[in-house]
């Protein structure tokens, strides 16, 4: 890739996403030269697979969150939707201990 090329390159993008032609200063360049040609088809390629693509709905694995910030933060991260389940189970243990152990502290006689 020489300097026109390189200065070509969003006119040959912006020419093969639109379909259209290039934009009038590089047209003569991108129709005489071969590596802008290639960009060319490799980018119209893509924009159609990419156009395709567009209708297609895609439903994330159940798990993904937990897999994603297991793989950020190490295997103790917490995904951000159970938090809160597990705070409050927490909350509610310690509420039950605590109970527990007033009803069953000793008494003493008198
Ligand atoms: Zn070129």
């Amino acid at each position: 890739m020489n300097l026109i090329c390189e200065m070509a390159a969003p006119f040959v993008a912006n020419s093969a996403v639109e379909g259209s032609q290039v934009a009038r200063p590089f047209r003569a360049h991108a129709e005489a030269c071969l590596k802008c040609q290639a960009r060319h088809a490799a980018m119209a390629r893509t924009a159609r697979e990419l156009a395709a693509m567009s209708n297609e709905t895609l439903v994330a694995p159940l798990d993904l969150e937990w897999r994603v910030m297991s793989a950020l933060e190490g295997d103790l991260a917490l995904a951000r939707s159970w938090r809160t389940p597990i705070a409050v189970t927490a909350a509610v243990l310690s509420m039950t201990a605590a109970v527990l152990i007033w009803r069953l502290r000793p008494r003493t006689q008198g």
